[in-house]
């Protein structure tokens, strides 16, 4: 099977922002996980993986395929389901995506009925096709968005933080439709939602300020903080000064009580409890150390 290799892809904006520094990653089939905070270059990255701009220097691969050199041969398997993504209020699903499968080149009106009726099935709208698109929910809309993009069985696709908006009922749902799709695709989410990929995903990588902080399985990602990491109840009025004292990656209200995490390499104290980490643990604590 064919990876997508990214190797040192760089672009800066002509206003100055350097929104990917020399970005290298290796990307198998199943669901890819890209997550950091916004203005991280996330959706830099998947336009530019989508040919919808040009990179300053590096180069990415799909399989034999040199996919900055050969655009229009990417495009031919490529899924995409951009952040903002608009629909026709009036049509239906079923009319607009015969319409969208009509420009993706699928002449043959009885082909194209059986594949528009098969990825109607596959996202769940079949029953609803011939309600109008702007009666759609945000989930039902995102799926429309998977069903198009699936249109021409693609190798690759890309989803830009998608679930934003989807409530917990529709998100998981989603979740569940791409990790269907990633069983036989490279699948490349991006989020700024640690939940997002903790479930989701088999590999990931964390993107801040345009530079990959590190890339690997939730679980190895999660042991880079094995051992360092402390938890402490606390005082409301307290956190300002262990803000100041420790390095705080995390702080929150459990229960009414000020619950604080602490990343260090020594044990901080009798009063800190060991504690095994989780993935939004080392996110927080790769983008506040970055
Ligand atoms: P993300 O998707 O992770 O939120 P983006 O790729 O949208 O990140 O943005 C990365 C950085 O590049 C941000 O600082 C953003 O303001 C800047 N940026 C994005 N698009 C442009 C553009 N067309 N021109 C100038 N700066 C841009």
């Amino acid at each position: 099977m064919e990876n997508l290799i990214i190797t040192g892809l760089s672009k800066t904006y002509s206003n100055g922002v350097k929104a990917l520094q020399h970005v290298s990653l290796q990307i198998p089939k199943g669901m890819f996980g890209l997550l950091g905070p916004n203005g991280a270059g996330k959706s830099t990255l998947m336009r530019t993986l989508a040919t919808l701009q040009e990179a300053d220097s590096g180069s990415i691969q799909l399989g034999d395929l040199n996919t900055l050199e050969h655009p229009n041969e990417l495009r031919k398997v490529l899924g995409y389901l951009p952040q903002q993504f608009g629909v026709y209020p009036t049509l239906s699903s079923e009319m607009l995506l015969n319409h969208l499968a009509v420009l993706k080149g699928i002449i043959n009106r009885k082909e194209r009925k059986e594949i528009v009726h098969a990825l109607l099935h596959k996202v769940n709208l079949y029953e609803v096709r011939t309600q109008k698109l702007g009666e759609f929910s945000g989930g039902m809309k995102q799926r429309f968005g998977i069903a198009q993009a699936l249109l021409n069985n693609p190798k690759l696709l890309i989803v830009d933080e998608p679930t934003a908006g989807l409530d917990p009922v529709e998100r998981n749902r989603f979740y569940n439709l791409l990790s269907e799709v990633g069983e036989q695709t490279i699948v490349i989410l991006s989020t700024h939602i640690v939940d997002d990929v903790k479930e989701l995903c088999p590999r990931m990588a964390i993107i801040n300020k345009g530079r990959v902080i590190i890339q690997g399985n939730p679980i190895q990602i999660m042991e880079s903080l094995q051992g360092r990491l402390y938890e402490k109840t606390i005082h409301k009025n307290e956190l300002e000064q262990y803000k100041k004292e420790y390095q705080v990656i995390s702080d929150r209200l459990y229960l009414g009580r000020q619950l604080v995490h602490v990343v260090s390499d020594t044990h901080p104290g009798p009063t800190f409890k060991s504690i095994e980490a989780n993935l939004e643990d080392v996110y927080m604590s790769q983008i506040l150390n970055a």
